[in-house]
């Protein structure tokens, strides 16, 4: 089997036939990479991304959760692979400012397929959601409510409610959406007064829960409002449940799909109501592993082994979840033997900061320096995340896909992201 590499270096482009294992193996294509680039003296980490596994989920998510369109968070990765796909796909978007309105809307994205999910708005975004088009936006408050009544008379308003779950990775509650009980209604009244097109409701239950059952009762708390609504012979018509989706999980999925239909058939069982969602992480989590190699290893004071990686929390592993349960691979390019045996390690990163530690005191099996760790579930708030700090600059991206025109086993590897080079020409 072959598996292509092309090299995108702005206008610059060259193709090698390398052979790659039978099946779209994530490691193989890394380890072949990594040949490929020492020949170049290229040492740095990457992304690899496997776009399948994003049609995938999306084709799960369509089978669960077929009333709920997703307008896909581009914060979480504005990979423009993953864009292009999800775009095609017939997804919506999420978006919060300028650049990923422009993101959006250079590939042709209908503004009405755009949610602007951000409820405080910077005034030249807001004008530039005008500008383009762009009407659907949440708010949270009267203040905000004002600005867009000043700016945006027209636009199509979705009040955003606080509804939290149980646990969550990162609770959004206390910075965004108002009180279901105390604040809604006073906005929802205050919507009437100021003649605002007020369409529906939005929340965001957290970040990467396990708590499905917040789904029913948050959509419970929206049906409230919706009567509320009509009691000002309002009609609301649009209902967005947020994110907080996990994205490797397919038990938890189908609890959470299970929760939510049963909800909407409670409260919204007609088809008139659209029902959108902005998930992030469920789509690209399990879709990119990033390569990061050992630069340095050392013995502690107290006898563990410290590894030193190309990699950073300051770069891909800022927002890193998986911290309690390590996904990884190893490609050994070290002469070092027997490496099965696990020893008590820590991860440094590779900035000047000692903050900067990805794992401390796990069991790890031994390495050395030149080895490479291939850290899987990397794909949601990553790249996106990552900064230049220290002048360890964001990482190229490959892309694993399949070669239609070849045989239906060989895969293709590109490069589509190259911004250290990008910044150094
Ligand atoms: N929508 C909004 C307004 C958000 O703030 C976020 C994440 O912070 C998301 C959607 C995406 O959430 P997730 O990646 O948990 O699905």
């Amino acid at each position: 089997e072959f598996c292509f590499i092309y090299s995108l270096q702005s206008v610059k482009c060259q193709s090698v036939l390398i052979k790659l294992s039978l099946i779209m193996d994530i490691v193989s294509a890394a380890s072949k990479i990594i040949d490929q680039n020492s020949a170049k003296g290229v040492d740095d980490p990457f992304y690899i991304l496997n776009i399948e596994n994003v049609k995938h989920k999306y084709e799960i998510w369509k089978e669960k959760i077929p009333r709920v369109v997703p307008y896909y968070a581009v914060k979480c990765n504005d990979d423009e692979r993953v864009l292009r796909l999800l775009r095609n796909l017939g997804a919506g978007f999420d978006c919060a400012s300028k650049k990923e309105f422009n993101q959006m809307l250079d590939l042709g994205v209908d503004p009405e397929r755009i949610i602007y999910a951000q409820t405080a708005k910077q005034v030249s975004h807001l004008k530039m959601a005008v500008d383009k088009g762009i009407q659907k936006m949440t708010f949270d408050c009267p203040e905000e409510l004002q600005k867009i009544k000043k700016l945006h008379p027209n636009a199509k308003v979705v009040l955003r409610i606080r509804f939290d779950a149980k646990s969550s990775f990162v609770n959004l509650g206390p910075k965004f959406g108002c009180n279901p009980v105390t604040e809604a209604p006073n906005l929802i009244q205050l919507c009437k007064d100021m003649q605002m097109n007020l369409i529906g409701i939005s929340f965001h239950v957290g970040t990467a829960t396990t708590d499905y059952k917040v789904f029913g009762n948050a959509l419970d708390a929206v049906r409230e409002l919706f009567n509320f609504a009509e009691t000002l012979d309002m009609k609301l018509n649009f209902v967005d449940i947020g994110g907080g989706f996990m994205g490797g999980n397919t038990e938890l999925f189908d609890n959470i799909a299970t929760t939510i239909n049963s909800a909407l058939d409670r409260n919204f069982p007609s088809e008139d109501i659209e029902i959108i969602s902005e998930p992030g992480r469920y789509f690209v989590d399990t879709a990119f592993s990033i390569a990061a190699q050992i630069v340095l290893k050392k013995k502690s004071e107290d006898g563990q082994i410290y590894y030193f990686i190309n990699e950073s929390t300051y770069l891909s592993f800022c927002y890193y979840t998986d911290k309690d349960k390590l996904n990884y691979s190893v490609i050994k390019k070290s002469n070092l033997e027997n490496h099965s045996e696990k020893k008590l390690s820590t991860i440094w990163g590779c900035t000047c900061s000692s903050l900067d530690k990805i794992y401390s005191d796990i069991e790890f099996p031994e390495l050395d320096v030149d080895d490479w760790i291939i850290f899987h579930n990397m794909g949601a708030y990553s790249r996106t995340i990552s900064s230049d700090f220290n002048g360890f600059s964001n990482r190229s991206s490959y892309i694993l896909e399949r070669n239609e025109k070849s045989s239906k086993k060989s895969f293709t590897v590109k490069i589509i992201h190259m911004k250290i080079d990008e910044k150094f020409i």
